[in-house]
């Protein structure tokens, strides 16, 4: 779906994998996810946590945001959440 640099100036997203229906929110998961690890983000356990390892499936949908944790990281760089 997505690879990003960690940390780094680059990623890509693809909604290859992703399913045909919702396609645009899930590829923003995607999006944001790899967005996350430029930002030097790691996978994250929290279930609903826009940084959860996809781990070969598509568990987009139950990503809602980022967690507290990898929330405090991104402010800390000066992202507006
Ligand atoms: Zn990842
Ligand atoms: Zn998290």
């Amino acid at each position: 779906m997505g690879l990003g640099l960690c940390p780094g100036q680059v990623c890509v997203a693809s909604s290859f994998r992703l399913s045909k229906t919702d396609n645009m929110r899930q590829l923003f998961v995607v999006s944001i996810h790899e967005l996350g690890h430029t930002q030097g983000l790691p996978h994250c356990p929290v279930k609903t946590c826009f940084m959860r390892d996809a781990e070969g499936g598509n568990p987009t949908n139950e990503e809602t945001e980022f967690c507290p944790k990898c929330k405090a990281h991104l402010v800390s760089r000066a992202w507006a959440l």
